[in-house]
């Protein structure tokens, strides 16, 4: 049967094969933290001193650091509220109220926050959503993004559902795309109606074929699927899914159903870790554990003679807050410590006050010098310009109010928090 799946997944595949002529290699290199875990989730309170940047010596920022000595070296950026699905478990089922435009940030206020939090060392950003492929300018934002490379930025990824993702991908790999995450949550093009009430399944499976066939002319792309888990909707395709890592190179992740505000969360829909290796390991007996990167949110396994991995995000039953690295930045601006907190704290007022308030354009960008004065540090690596000075402060002080783990599954269901979707998974 899982092979069956398999084998009309694979013939999907083929059907949307393309050949692509660009070839580019990418050097893709971990950013190395150190960060321990106690066995309850939570970071330890004491702790060696803050690690030092190899290429300047300098100690990591302070403003990044939090009281748990936790480095957050991964920013996490929504660049739109807006998506082209409607997944059942992100969007709730009566909408949402998208911002007004000038409160959304701006393509010169993500670069320009963007080299600020470069400047004091963050090494990955992610780009996410709604739907990141949606927003008009996300390739020319990219490319604005992938010149940080010299300033110390070493991955730049996305997290989409994939529906437009083939018709930008070689634009996107050209400015520096190093990491996709593709949102899959079934390999049943009804089942995808049921679950995104949309169609499009076949345009992902493009998406996929074509990251995979550039990786073969040696784009060097991280690829991993994300599945959603839910209870009596998806979860007799978890056999299947796993199945895609037998000849294939890619990391399928297997998540706990979260609760947001309007998903209609309960504990009965969630399929937990412990259960999703139930029934893996009932199939693959030899399923063996792998070691993980020191902030990887997900858990990895492999099966023996597969080319791919199996990884789960355990948010639920398992946090991982002992070695969280991550801050996000929401389209309207605010900056959340965390994915579970609701406190937030709005940079996007911060920057526009030198502008009177409006929105920072591409004529105030160069006018105010924002972008030139994140780069311009004191011998401690702190910026030179007051401007940097007070937005760092601001970040400094949400960051030290970050708490040492989330709530767990029970209290989560009842706090308030912004749908996913607002928020950038
Ligand atoms: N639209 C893009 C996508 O779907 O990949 C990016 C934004 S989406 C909010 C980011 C990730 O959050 C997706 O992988 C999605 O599956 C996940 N997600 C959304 N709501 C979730 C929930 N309630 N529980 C677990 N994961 C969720
Ligand atoms: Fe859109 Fe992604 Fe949310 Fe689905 S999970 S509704 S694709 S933002």
């Amino acid at each position: 049967m899982a092979q069956q799946k398999f084998k009309k997944w694979t013939a999907c595949l083929r059907l949307f094969s393309s050949n692509i002529f660009i070839q580019r290699t990418f050097r893709v290199v971990e950013g190395g933290r150190r960060c321990l875990q106690t066995s309850s989730g939570a970071p330890p309170t004491s702790r060696p001193p803050r690690s030092v940047n190899e290429s300047t010596t300098k100690p990591f920022s302070d403003f990044l650091t939090d009281r748990f000595h936790r480095e957050h070296d991964y920013l996490r950026i929504s660049v739109t509220e807006r998506c082209n699905l409607r997944c059942l478990y992100c969007m709730p089922e009566e909408g949402i109220e998208l911002s007004p435009p000038p409160k959304l940030l701006t393509t010169p206020e993500i670069l320009y926050l963007s080299s600020l939090f470069v400047s004091q060392g963050v090494k990955k950003i992610r780009l996410t959503g709604g739907e990141p492929t949606v927003r008009k300018d996300i390739v020319s934002l990219m490319q604005g993004i992938g010149q940080l490379r010299k300033n110390g930025l070493r991955e730049l990824c996305l997290t989409t559902n994939g529906i437009s993702l083939h018709r930008k991908l070689d634009d996107m790999v050209q400015a520096g795309l190093t990491g996709v995450n593709l949102s899959l949550d079934t390999l049943d093009p009804f089942q995808f109606q049921i679950m995104t009430r949309r169609s499009g399944f076949e345009a992902v499976m493009k998406s996929i074929d074509r990251i995979l066939e550039m990786n073969r002319l040696g784009a060097g792309i991280k690829l991993k699927i994300n599945c959603v888990v839910m209870r009596g909707l998806n979860d007799h395709e978890i056999i299947p899914f796993v199945e895609m890592s037998r000849e294939l190179p890619i990391e399928i992740r297997f998540i706990e159903y979260m609760p947001f505000d309007g998903n209609k969360w309960n504990r009965e829909k969630m399929f937990s870790y412990q259960d999703m290796l139930t029934v893996i390991k009932r199939e693959y007996p030899g399923l063996v554990k792998t070691a993980d990167h020191e902030n990887d949110t997900s858990k990895t396994y492999k099966i023996p003679g597969f080319e791919g991995r199996i990884g789960f995000i355990t948010s639920m039953t398992h946090n991982f807050c002992g070695t969280c690295n991550r801050l996000r930045i929401t389209s309207d601006g605010n900056l959340k410590v965390c994915l579970f907190g609701n406190s937030e704290v709005s940079l996007r007022d911060i920057i526009r006050k030198e502008n009177h308030g409006l929105p920072i354009d591409n004529e105030a960008l160069q006018n105010l010098g924002f972008l030139e004065s994140t780069t311009r540090l004191d011998n401690n690596g702190e910026p030179v310009h007051e401007r940097e000075r007070e937005i760092l402060n601001i970040i400094g002080m949400a960051v030290k109010r970050k708490k040492a783990k989330h709530a767990g599954m029970d209290e989560l269901k009842n706090m308030k928090n912004r749908p996913m979707i607002l928020i950038g998974g």
